[in-house]
């Protein structure tokens, strides 16, 4: 990290690290030869991570997907506003993983979880999408294996 002021790389930080809603990390800096203070704000790389589909196309993980789906979901709910909050999730166990590839299925299952989790309503949503249900018989059977 360069100072914007002298051009110097030695610095401190100088106040607690935040995480903003998007994901990144704020550091307040302070340069050691200078000492004036700048901020950064980093953010990690996105992730090298092939997503196979069903009919074994590959694709790049893409964060706003899973984020579209979560929005549909959520819309008008209580958990509405966790939605980056979510999609972090799911990608911190993602990265955790390690691996190169995961499934579709695998990520769909994840969201599944958590909305399980959060709201009833959202889930029957998604899950309606996701299974692609045919009618109210298919919701009548997940409210029966809900229970
Ligand atoms: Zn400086």
């Amino acid at each position: 990290m360069i100072c914007p002021f002298c051009g110097s790389s030695q610095n401190k930080v100088v106040d607690k690290r935040g995480v903003n809603g998007s994901g990144e990390i704020r550091r307040r800096r302070e340069c050691l030869k200078c000492s004036k203070r700048f901020t950064t704000y980093e953010k990690v790389a996105n992730l090298e991570l092939m997503v196979v589909k069903r009919d074994g196309h590959q694709e790049l993980f893409c964060r706003d997907k899973i984020k579209n789906g979560l929005i549909k979901a959520l819309r008008k709910r209580p958990g509405s506003e966790q939605v980056d909050e979510l999609v972090s999730k799911i990608e911190r166990k993602l990265r955790k993983k390690g691996a190169k590839q995961v499934t579709s299925k695998l990520i769909g299952q994840m969201v599944l979880a958590e909305l399980k989790k959060l709201d009833i309503v959202a889930y029957l949503r998604f899950v309606s999408v996701y299974r692609e249900f045919k009618d109210s018989r298919d919701f009548a059977k997940e409210i029966q294996s809900l229970n």
